[in-house]
């Protein structure tokens, strides 16, 4: 099949392009517009194959997916592309609303065009697949698990931006009958994800000696998946998935962020000990906590299992384990994002003149 990936470049279209090229016979077009989050050299690894190829460009821009529909004349559209860390959403809205509903609905709009055009047979086999979040379903108790059906109730600007475009593509699916699918994921973790989420903020900060900043008490809950048994829930739901039909994805390892922390702390214990022989966990601070904070997230992820016949490969400690190997192997990946990051800061923060 021939399949287009927005936002191939960033976290999870990189780890989803990867393993299309490196594990199936797809032909894969990446269209992404290389954001700060989005970066060629996660992908590498295929650049050279003859089933890959990159176009740069915004969601936003309909002129330019529409050149990239009829150019490449997709089977199937996944649309990750996205503006996805929470904290930034907080302080700068604005570009989650564009990219995440506007882009939405530019592509769900090129999408439906491209589609009226196809013959009756491609139009039956044609997919949107629309990526998103278990956030959109709003903060848990102490018990329960989101569902397809629970209702939605999105707390921060990330989360409602993506509320918002999950409305739009079952919209385009009810009102003008395109084949859409969306899927609701947990935390993803793994290699290549960007220094300022979780987990790979908090390598890098361990290996730099910086204090580890951890929100509130850190007792916030997550269900963490590894992104590579996130990317083979996306082939199946794309290859397999029914039409108009929603599927929660997650890993069913619940945590709090400090176990998250310590966790991480304790492998890089093992892994690569602090010369001065104290342990990481040392580092451990907190610091106030994120506005809105969403109390606790957990998925069950039943339905994907038993129709589609998925489960995660990887357990929290297999994956935590391989992430954090990645990190201290691929130190010239994240060292350069780490520093541009700090010299944004500086910038920012340095009195004019
Ligand atoms: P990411 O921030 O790492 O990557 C986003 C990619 O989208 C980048 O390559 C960026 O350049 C591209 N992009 C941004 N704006 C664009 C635009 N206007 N036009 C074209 N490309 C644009 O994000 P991620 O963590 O890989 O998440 C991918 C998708 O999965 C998002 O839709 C996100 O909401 C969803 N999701 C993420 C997680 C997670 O834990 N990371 C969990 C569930 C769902």
């Amino acid at each position: 099949m021939r399949i287009l990936v927005t936002g191939g470049a960033g976290f999870i279209g990189s780890a989803l392009v990867r393993h299309l090229i490196e594990n199936t016979a797809h032909e894969v077009l990446n269209f992404d517009k290389l954001t700060y989050a989005g970066l060629l050299s996660t992908l590498d690894s295929v650049a050279c194959s003859s089933r890959y190829r990159f176009v740069q460009g915004d969601v936003c821009d309909a002129a330019s997916v529409r050149a990239a529909l009829d150019d490449f004349r997709p089977d199937i559209v996944t649309h990750l592309a996205a503006e996805s860390h929470v904290d930034r959403s907080i302080d700068e809205p604005g570009a989650f609303i564009q990219t995440n509903i506007v882009g939405t609905y530019t592509m769900l709009a090129e999408a439906r065009r491209y589609w009226s055009t196809l013959g009756s047979t491609e139009q039956a086999a044609f997919r949107f697949h629309h990526i998103s979040t278990d956030e959109v379903y709003g903060s848990l108790g102490d018990t329960g698990l989101f569902t397809e059906s629970t209702p939605y109730d999105p707390r921060s600007p990330y989360s409602a931006s993506k509320a918002g475009s999950d409305h739009l593509v079952q919209a385009w699916g009810h009102t003008y009958g395109l084949p859409v699918l969306v899927t609701n994921c947990s935390n993803n973790y793994g290699p290549y994800h960007y220094p300022e989420k979780l987990i790979p903020l908090m390598i890098a900060k361990a290996l730099d000696g910086e204090a580890l900043p951890v929100y509130g008490k850190g007792d916030q809950v997550r269900d963490w998946l590894y992104v590579d048994d996130h990317v083979r829930a996306l082939q199946a739901v794309f290859e397999r998935g029914e039409p108009g039909r929603r599927y929660n994805v997650g890993g069913h390892n619940e945590k709090q962020n400090i176990e998250v922390v310590r966790t991480l702390c304790a492998t890089l214990d093992r892994l690569a000990p602090r010369a001065d022989g104290i342990p990481y966990a040392e580092q451990i601070t907190f610091v106030v906590d994120r506005p809105g904070h969403d109390r606790r997230y957990a998925i069950d992820a039943s339905r994907i299992g038993r129709e589609l016949v998925w489960k995660p490969r990887e357990t929290f400690e297999t994956g935590i384990e391989k992430t954090v190997r990645w990190y201290l192997e691929h130190e010239e990946w994240w060292r350069p994002l780490v520093a541009a990051k700090a010299a944004e800061r500086r910038g920012v923060c340095e009195p004019e003149g």
